[in-house]
């Protein structure tokens, strides 16, 4: 059984406790994870403040190093891929797409350029120039549904940005970002880039250290306010992609053949752990059998296993807490005269399966309509009036992806235009262009990752004033 080491001042270090951390398919151990010490999570951050300076000072070493990540994790994609699917569930025919997904993301910042620094005057009299300045130490916390590109989107920019880094992945997945620690330990001069492992309180512990500047949070709403709260005393900027109920709205005109599939993944992907699946489905009372018995009809014929198994399409929950969540919200809305037309079951068996399942007969009032189910369960809601169906999508605190499935392209998007959501599709869900910068309204976050907003969130800004006479 493998120990995984912290990262800690470029050295590995273990621990006196350690974790062990359960493959969701079959509840064996995958393997143990060190925990840190609150001694070893200040080391963690001492060692990035002393690294920042040197660090800060060289962008060229920064980019050859991202390069070098982008290389090593190509190198090692199958191992990385293999571990994310053991700890976490997924298959690994995705788990390979999410470490692809993360060497792009190294590779994309190593050839990076920074924008360059504003010019607001510059004669006889006087010179003002915007720059960008690195924060210093990074705190990146991150969940347990994906965990390698999270962290990677994360470490990429702030890297590149001058900061220095110190990461704590999920309790329920640690290994594969401890794993990420090995590979990548000589790739960064020692402090850069710092990994500890532990439940919550290590990462309050990491959030509250006053050596770090900015905290870039992916996990629940609870948390997040936990952290926005807590962030107050020391003013420290924080960045949070929280969580979703995302809505998609199937009109009148929608050509359900077509569009069947597109939705069906983008609701189960991940077994419908991703912040951004859809969560609830709206669709226009004409259409409704038939896209009942379309979603039925493919979740009959997937394949659950587990992750390491190449046909299987969708795995377990990642864990008993989830499973039990998602058990207790189909057993609420069954209560409340649920329809459940296929799924509703655990298989037997180990593991924290669940089959996938189609709900109806409930609407807004119900929890697994209210609040973010983030499991392979989807509520389909018959809808007359368009107006309505926008109605009831936007009354939600959450506000982070929302879709519209048409033939009228025009209309689609004019109707996407009034959805409250930071990530607008149409006759699409889930796709993310790596460009965009991603962010949630109301209770799904506070700024934004990726692109050059999210970019900028690494930075503060120093105006330079020169007057020269
Ligand atoms: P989930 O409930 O989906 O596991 P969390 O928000 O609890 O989501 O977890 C996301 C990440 O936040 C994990 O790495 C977790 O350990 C960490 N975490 C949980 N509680 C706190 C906290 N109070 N302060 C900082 N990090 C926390």
């Amino acid at each position: 059984m493998t120990h995984y080491a912290l990262l800690i001042d470029g050295q590995l270090q273990t621990a006196e406790h350690l974790d062990e951390v359960l493959d969701p398919a079959t509840e064996q151990v995958v393997g143990y994870a060190a925990r840190a010490s609150e001694a070893q999570v200040d080391a963690a951050v001492e060692a990035a403040q002393r690294a920042f300076a040197a660090w800060a000072a060289d962008p060229q070493a920064r980019r050859h190093a991202l390069a070098l990540a982008a290389a090593i994790l190509r190198e090692n994609s199958q191992q990385i891929a293999e571990l994310i699917s053991l700890e976490q569930g997924r298959p690994v025919r995705f788990t390979l797409g999410e470490v692809a997904g993360a060497a792009a993301t190294f590779d994309h910042y190593a050839s990076f350029e920074t924008p360059p620094a504003e010019v607001l005057r510059d004669d006889e009299q006087r010179l003002v120039r915007i720059e960008r300045r690195p924060l210093g130490v990074v705190a990146a916390i991150t969940p347990w549904n994906v965990p390698i590109i999270l962290l990677v989107l994360k470490l990429a920019p702030a890297l590149h940005a001058g900061n220095t880094l110190v990461a704590k992945p999920s309790e329920h997945t640690p290994l594969s970002t401890l794993l990420l620690g090995h590979l990548l330990k000589d790739v960064f001069p020692a402090g850069v880039l710092n990994i500890v492992a532990g439940d919550g309180a290590i990462g309050e512990r990491l959030s509250r250290h006053p050596q770090v500047r900015l905290i870039t949070f992916t996990g629940s709403v609870a948390t997040g306010k936990n952290l926005y709260a807590g962030a107050a005393d020391d003013l420290k900027r924080l960045t949070l992609e929280l969580g979703g109920n995302d809505a998609a709205l199937v009109l009148a005109d929608a050509d359900i053949p077509a569009i069947a599939e597109s939705l069906f993944w983008g609701a189960f992907w991940n077994s419908g752990q991703v912040c951004f699946a859809i969560k609830r489905l709206y669709v226009h009372q004409s259409l409704f059998e038939p896209l009942v018995a379309a979603l039925v009809a493919r979740a009959e014929r997937t394949r659950l296993g587990s992750g390491l198994d190449p046909d299987t399409e969708l795995g377990p929950l990642t864990n008993r807490q989830q499973l039990e969540r998602v058990k207790a919200l189909v057993a609420d809305a069954r209560a409340h005269g649920a329809v459940v037309h296929t799924g509703g079951t655990q298989p037997d068996g180990p593991g924290y399966f669940f089959a996938p399942t189609i709900v109806s007969g409930i609407g807004t009032g119900v929890a697994l309509v209210d609040e973010e189910q983030f499991g392979p369960v989807l509520p389909v809601i018959a809808f007359d009036d368009v107006e309505d169906a926008i109605r009831q999508a936007n009354a939600s605190p959450f506000g982070l992806g929302a879709s519209v499935w048409t033939r009228d392209v025009a209309r689609g998007e004019a109707i996407a235009r009034r959805l409250d959501a930071g990530l607008a599709w149409v006759n699409q869900h889930l796709d993310v262009h790596p460009g965009a910068p991603k962010g949630g309204y109301k209770w799904s976050g506070l700024g934004y990752e990726g692109g050059l907003r999210g970019y900028d969130a690494f930075s503060d800004l120093q105006v330079i004033n020169i007057a020269r006479r």
